[in-house]
């Protein structure tokens, strides 16, 4: 598959170098899948969206998590995981 990110791009909420993340075994989401081999993740503990995600998920679904920014490689569409601690993904980070 051509990849139109070729290299990690920045977190479009806070400038920070996002990190090449592959998916993990399942999908919290809608049970489709990732579609993809790996994705860009934005690490940053101070990042808005994964900062004030702790609050909007605490006090409107009563739950503990937040979301990460990511952006899928293939088409450079910006999007969000959800993450239930702070050292989710973490395991899944590739290093290059
Ligand atoms: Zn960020």
């Amino acid at each position: 598959m051509e990849m139109k990110i070729k290299e990690a791009p920045m977190c479009p909420h806070c400038g920070t170098k996002m990190t090449k993340t592959l998916p993990p075994p399942f999908n919290f989401g809608d049970g489709l899948g990732w579609c993809v081999e790996y994705f860009y993740i934005c690490f940053n503990d101070e990042c808005k969206l994964y900062e004030n995600g702790w609050d909007h998920l605490k006090k409107n679904y009563g739950k503990t998590a937040s979301y990460r920014c990511m952006i899928y490689p293939d088409n450079g569409v910006v999007d969000s995981v959800c993450v239930l601690s702070p050292d989710a993904f973490k395991g899944q980070i590739v290093e290059e």
